[in-house]
């Protein structure tokens, strides 16, 4: 056992025992709860998962997003395969692109394998949520709409997804007759913390700012990001629909609430760099599945699997927040200079000896505006808990 693991080792916490029989209750539709009910499913276990809108991914509803592929060194692709997880939804891989600096500059930003693969959210066909839907029905498992989950009594997962706004993406979804690829801007003129992007596949489009602070002046940010697409790369929009949403990311003193295990973004579990939170939503919705039958210590799996990452995003985004536009420049010059992005940005997600110098200091840079609660009971049966004692700060355990 390596010093680390051993470090792990000592925060683990109860194991969950799911009896043979029982059913499993999983609220929440999105991609951590739907992997979750597969994974169970897969093994013979009945799954029920409730969904507390009418339809999947009824926040994103047509949203484009990055399916990130610098995690691992195995194509994205290739995990969810061997997870058993479905890949039949629709999906370009992103090899190349550009990103701009906030003096317009352009830096071509490119990889010999793709980057991410950009994929369509929301209920409609050939999205990342149907498809897992359609999976997961296929399986047995039995999906009820318009059924929001207050209490699990027997075993159960939580999957209801963020809980508090530590960034915010504002701006459009559209039809276009550009061609299929991703732009950036790391400009905080537009978007504050963050970045700008736009992304186009098939025939539809995603423009947004994602800002990580100064959310009461997003329609600023937003008419400026248009403005700048538009110049940079003739952004064109047909049929423009306003769309937003938020982002919640934090590393949880433990993802277990009362005998329940919480995956995906209700337990924080995010880039917190950048916000691509897809894979941490499939794959802590893996994990707790596996321990649920296993009787594994899921606190313990998922801070072997995903704990280093969600640290080094920490860090990463530490960083990220502080500098001014010079440092997103420099950023952008070494990123393209190296010229596998993939393979500079699976290193930016890795720990080092310098961000594990860092870690005593996470809780003074990086606080997220979720205020976990202190629940009394600690066979709560809360899907969002309101029983706990007045919440006390935020802090996060390396
Ligand atoms: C605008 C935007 C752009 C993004 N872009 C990217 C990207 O490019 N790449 C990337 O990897 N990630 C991206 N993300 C993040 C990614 O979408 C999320 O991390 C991911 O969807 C989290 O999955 P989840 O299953 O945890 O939660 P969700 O997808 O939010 O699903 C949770 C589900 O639970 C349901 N629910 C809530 N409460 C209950 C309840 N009590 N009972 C029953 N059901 C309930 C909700 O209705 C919802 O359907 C983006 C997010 C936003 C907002």
């Amino acid at each position: 056992m390596t010093a680390i693991e051993a470090r792990i080792d000592k925060l683990t916490s109860a194991v969950i025992l799911l009896p043979a029989q029982e059913t499993i209750q999983i609220a929440g539709a999105g991609p951590a709860g739907l992997v979750a009910a597969i994974t169970l499913a897969r093994a013979g276990r009945s799954v029920v998962v409730h969904e507390a809108k009418a339809e999947v991914g009824h926040r994103f509803q047509g949203d484009l997003q990055g399916l990130e592929n610098w995690s691992t060194q195995q194509d994205v692709l290739a995990v969810m395969r061997e997870q058993g997880i479905t890949t039949e939804f629709d999906k370009i891989p992103s090899i190349s692109g550009t990103a701009f600096d906030a003096w317009g500059k352009a830096y071509e930003i490119k990889s010999p394998e793709p980057l991410f693969y950009t994929v369509e959210r929301g209920p409609g066909p050939g999205t990342l949520d149907t498809t897992l839907l359609h999976q997961a029905q296929e399986l047995g498992v039995e999906v009820r709409f318009n059924s929001r989950l207050r209490k699990i009594e027997g075993a159960g997962i939580l999957a209801a997804g963020p809980q508090a706004a530590d960034a915010i993406a504002v701006g459009f979804h559209f039809e276009t007759d550009m061609e299929n690829g991703f732009w950036a801007i790391c400009d905080n003129n537009l978007a504050p913390k963050g970045y700008a992007y736009l992304l186009t596949m098939n025939g539809i489009g995603t423009v947004k700012s994602c800002m990580f602070t100064d959310f009461t002046r997003q329609r600023v940010y937003v008419q400026r990001t248009i403005e700048a697409f538009e110049k940079l790369v003739g952004l064109r929009m047909h049929n423009p629909h306003p769309h937003s949403g938020i982002g919640n990311f934090r590393i949880p003193k433990s993802a277990i609430h009362g005998r329940h295990p919480i995956v995906g973004e209700q337990a924080g579990l995010q880039d917190t760099l950048w916000g691509f939170g897809m894979r941490y939503a499939m794959t802590s919705g893996v994990l707790a599945a596996q321990c649920l039958l296993n009787g594994q210590d899921y606190d313990r799996q998922w801070r072997i699997v995903l704990g280093k990452q969600l640290l080094a995003s920490v860090v990463n985004r530490i960083f990220y927040g502080h500098v001014p536009n010079r440092g997103y420049r420099w950023f952008l010059q070494y990123t393209t200079q190296r010229g596998d992005a993939r393979g500079f940005l699976h290193k930016l997600y890795k720990q080092s000896p310098f961000k594990r110098l860092m870690l005593p200091w996470l809780n003074r840079y990086y606080k997220s505006q979720y205020q976990e609660l202190n629940c009394p009971d600690e066979a709560c049966m809360c899907v969002q808990c309101r029983c706990g004692r007045p919440p006390r700060s935020h802090a996060i355990s390396p």
